[in-house]
């Protein structure tokens, strides 16, 4: 039931936090205020009609945030429309995955497309867009093959993780494939600007809405679009 999620239910929010809906006339068009939109069964979007559009949408976000809502700020194209996303919550598609510097800072800033792991990739994951998360500690192990990236418990990067092979001798994936390793490959990896603080675990783990909503701030994700 998680899964659909309703205009109403929004307008609810906001009308309850003491905001104004936007009304029609006929004659004017819309008058200043919120306004939401269905779109499909698993995503509202939130308008704001009138002056102050930049200011009332960041109003809107932090009320649908602390609600428990994930938010997506988005613009239209050549400066169009500003608006908000509003998946359901069940629909919070996006898994980090936490990974030691400084491989975390390799994938992010060097080269580093493959990440050596024991254990076979969940083919469930393959595919998925995930983010890169730096965990708190060094690999003292380690070789740094250039500039160490020294952020520590933050995410740093958007990747996609596209398979999982097994190598016994290493020879792939040059020069950061261990051998007798699982090799997880990663492509379009984005780096963030600004990394974003967060807990981390083990295996895949699913962020909080607000570090979700901070990486959206710089990187668009797309909704997934099958559970
Ligand atoms: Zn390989």
């Amino acid at each position: 039931m998680g899964r659909i999620i309703h205009a109403r239910d929004i307008d609810a929010i906001l009308a309850s936090n003491g905001y104004e809906p936007s009304e029609y006339n006929p004659t004017t068009g819309w008058g200043p205020g919120y306004r939401t939109a269905q779109a499909g069964r698993r995503q509202v979007n939130v308008f704001h009609d009138g002056p102050g559009e930049a200011d009332s949408l960041t109003a809107y976000q932090r009320e649908l945030q602390a609600a428990g809502y994930c938010v997506i700020p988005d613009q239209m194209d050549r400066g169009g429309r500003r608006r908000l996303h509003v998946p359901s919550r069940e629909e919070h598609p996006v898994r980090a995955l936490t990974i030691r510097q400084p491989w975390a800072g390799a994938i992010a800033h060097q080269s580093k497309r493959v990440e050596n792991r024991s254990w076979k990739l969940p083919g469930k994951h393959e595919g998925a867009r995930i983010l890169i998360h730096a965990e708190t500690q060094l690999d003292r192990d380690a070789q740094i093959y250039g500039p160490h990236l020294g952020v520590y418990g933050a995410v740093v990067a958007v990747a996609t993780v596209t398979g999982c092979h097994w190598s016994e001798d290493g020879t792939c994936c040059g020069p950061w494939g261990f051998d007798r390793a699982y090799h997880w490959t990663l492509t379009d990896v984005v780096a963030l600007t600004e990394p974003v603080p967060a807990k981390g675990a083990l295996g895949f783990w699913t962020p909080p809405d607000a570090v979700l909503a901070a990486v959206q701030r710089q990187v668009y994700l797309p909704e997934r679009t099958s559970p």
